[in-house]
């Protein structure tokens, strides 16, 4: 699973380099260089977020933007190098959700990009598929993009720390010991210190900032209290 990126751009070679640096950061991508097929291949691909030109071949962004927005909720960024035109978007109330003016910086672009998907896992507003997003008490969790954010900020785990925490919260409220995590981890315990677990365990919790949420279950090992959101 992973996140997937449209954009219409008809500079095709300012195409190819936005593609290359998000297929960097492991979204899939999709390129139209034509205002007349844009809409047919956003109905397709249905992606998370559409990068938008305004001035194009055939139908132009604002009317693309128009039949978007009948039937998805999908993010969208408006890339123009006229501002004026932002100007006309929302005079006709139509609503991006962020706009570019050309010339930008690529690493500009891939940080609104993140800084997008992030703000629509936190706050659930836009995803139309959002039984990847699981989370408790004020922790939200991409099952997508492995993030997790609480309020403030993205908090970041290893790899097993996040798997740790992922099996616990996706078994609320039931008992593992500390070999059945490790078995369920690293696929084998039999190798395996036992300290581990506990070392872990501690470190989610100091991470997440939350001394409750998995609770020790003295000489049985770790559960999670509560239910996901
Ligand atoms: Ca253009």
């Amino acid at each position: 699973m992973k996140y997937k990126i449209m954009i219409v751009e008809d500079e095709v070679e300012l195409a190819e380099i936005e593609r290359d640096f998000l297929l960097a950061e492991q979204y899939d991508v999709l390129l139209c260089h034509d205002g007349n097929t844009a809409f047919g291949l956003f109905q397709q691909y249905q992606p998370d977020i559409l990068l938008l030109d305004i001035m194009l071949p055939g139908i132009d962004g604002i009317e693309i933007l128009r039949r978007v927005r009948t039937e998805s909720s999908a993010i969208v960024i408006i890339t123009s190098a006229k501002e004026s035109e932002f100007d006309r978007i929302l005079g006709l109330g139509l609503g991006a959700d962020d706009y570019m003016t050309k010339p930008f910086s690529i690493k500009e672009m891939v940080a609104r990009v993140k800084a997008q998907l992030r703000r629509s896992f936190y706050f659930n507003e836009k995803s139309s598929h959002t039984e990847h997003i699981i989370g408790f008490q004020n922790i939200k969790i991409d099952l997508k993009s492995r993030q997790i954010m609480n309020a403030e900020a993205e908090i970041f785990l290893t790899v097993k720390e996040y798997d740790i925490l992922v099996f616990l919260l996706q078994h609320p409220n039931q008992v593992f010991t500390r070999e059945q995590i490790f078995e369920h981890i690293w696929g084998t315990w039999e190798v395996g210190d036992l300290n581990t677990i506990t070392v872990h365990v501690q470190k989610i919790r100091e991470k997440l900032k939350d001394t409750e949420s998995i609770v020790t279950v003295r000489g049985v090992g770790y559960r999670f209290n509560g239910a996901m959101l």
